[in-house]
């Protein structure tokens, strides 16, 4: 109780720190950050089994720290400012507007201890943007293990049945599947996976930043 008073009390008069960079500073993302960020190169897109993976930054510095923190430190106004800047970048003839956004799912006990799913922060800003729903009916039947230290076989096998999807049939829809980061993507294959089984046309994977 008194450890979380303290920490509100210091939250309160910390000053703040640019999620990128850590610089004091009043925007989530500093202008410095902002202006590195602009001058990235967008990654190529990827082919994915059920469509295309679109990155809006390689996963480098600032974008890394910013989405760690986005993550894991509870900076949901850096996210929603990655979330913007990846709509913005994305923009235009490079991505047709689909029929909904889904977000990749967190497992149940991941979502209680983080208190959100940072692909429904992203999923929400880039659905916004084109003035199109989000889908909140996949859903992750069990946490899987983190993935980075995985070999590839291992990874598909560790996703494997990981994802439902609990909507109505959906009808020849064209869908983007949201995440912060796109590796290998055996996770996000997995869960395209589930929606084309569901009825869906076409997956477009939209992510944040992919690591090349
Ligand atoms: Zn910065």
């Amino acid at each position: 109780m008194l450890a979380a008073l303290a920490r509100l009390f210091l939250d309160a008069v910390a000053p703040r720190r640019c999620a990128g960079c850590d610089t004091v500073s009043d925007q989530s993302i500093c202008a410095n950050c902002n202006v590195t960020m602009s001058a990235m190169p967008i990654p190529a897109v990827r082919r994915m089994r059920h469509g295309s993976g679109f990155a809006a930054f390689e996963f480098v510095e600032p974008v890394r720290a910013a989405l760690h923190r986005g993550k894991y430190g509870g900076e949901r106004q850096a996210l929603s400012e990655l979330a913007a800047m990846t709509s913005r970048r994305l923009g235009g003839p490079r991505l047709f507007t689909p029929d909904a956004v889904v977000a990749v799912p967190l497992g149940h006990r991941r979502r209680r201890q983080r208190g959100y799913n940072q692909s429904e922060l992203i999923a929400e800003a880039v659905a916004d943007a084109r003035d199109v729903p989000v889908l909140g009916d996949l859903v992750r039947l069990r946490d899987t293990p983190p993935q980075s230290a995985r070999d590839e076989a291992t990874r598909r096998d560790n996703v494997a049945g990981a994802f439902a999807w609990t909507g109505s049939d959906l009808a020849g829809a064209y869908l983007w599947l949201v995440d912060d980061v796109l590796t290998t993507g055996a996770t996000v294959e997995a869960a395209a996976a589930v929606l084309a089984r569901a009825g869906a046309s076409l997956v477009d994977v939209v992510v944040v930043a992919a690591v090349s």
